[in-house]
């Protein structure tokens, strides 16, 4: 049997256990033998809130999943040159990874989004989902099954317990000179730290 791939694409401006907890939760629960982060180059739909540059958000990745030998990072949005879109991505990585069977992570927010993305159907033809869950979520998969008809059977729903953290709430925090510990590694923090990232 194929490899089992989990990829986990985001800005990562920046990582944040969310990510990490969401990832191995996903891996754990669709028996993934390991993620690959993917950051995303130039975010078609997020390109001016991002606000560490590549290189910091890299560092920052690669920092928070050093530890873990199922979690690594691939290039492959920084190998190509422009836009990069999801479809374009997992077509990619299964030219690259021959007979593995590939898991696109999303989180819930995401899931929602997907009908509105660069060639959905693409998507679902190259990638199962697996989408980290809340709780006591009221994701309504209905309305994603009218919306996007090959959404039907390929959607694995994971509860994911740290659902409330996001880079976007961090960001603010770190400008604002409020407490980010407990939410991302401390590798991380004391790289936002020595490189004054984040700050007003
Ligand atoms: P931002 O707040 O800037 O939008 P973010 O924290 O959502 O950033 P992204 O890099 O945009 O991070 O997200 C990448 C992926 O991670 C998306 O699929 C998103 O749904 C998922 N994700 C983000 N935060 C969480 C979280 N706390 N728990 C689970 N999944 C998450």
């Amino acid at each position: 049997m194929g490899e089992r791939i989990g990829v986990f694409g985001g800005t990562f401006d920046p990582i944040h256990h969310g990510h990490l907890i969401a990832a191995a939760e996903l891996r754990h629960a669709l028996r993934v033998d390991r993620v690959l982060f993917v950051p995303a180059s130039r975010p078609p739909h997020k390109q001016s809130a991002v606000q560490a540059s590549d290189q910091d958000r890299l560092a920052m990745l690669r920092l928070a999943i050093a530890r873990d030998e199922g979690f690594q990072m691939s290039m492959i949005e920084y190998e190509r040159a422009g836009l990069s879109y999801t479809v374009d991505t997992l077509a990619a990585l299964r030219d690259e990874y021959p007979g593995a069977l590939l898991f696109l992570f999303l989180g819930e927010d995401a899931l929602r989004d997907l009908p509105t993305w660069h060639r959905p159907e693409g998507i679902l033809s190259l990638a199962r989902l697996g989408i980290a869950t809340r709780p006591r979520s009221h994701l309504d998969l209905d309305v994603l099954y009218r919306a996007l008809p090959g959404t039907r059977g390929r959607i694995e729903l994971v509860p994911t317990p740290s659902i409330g953290i996001s880079a976007t709430d961090l960001r603010a925090r770190v400008a604002d000179g409020r407490p980010i510990r407990y939410q991302t590694p401390d590798a991380v923090i004391d790289y936002i730290r020595q490189h004054g990232i984040y700050r007003r």
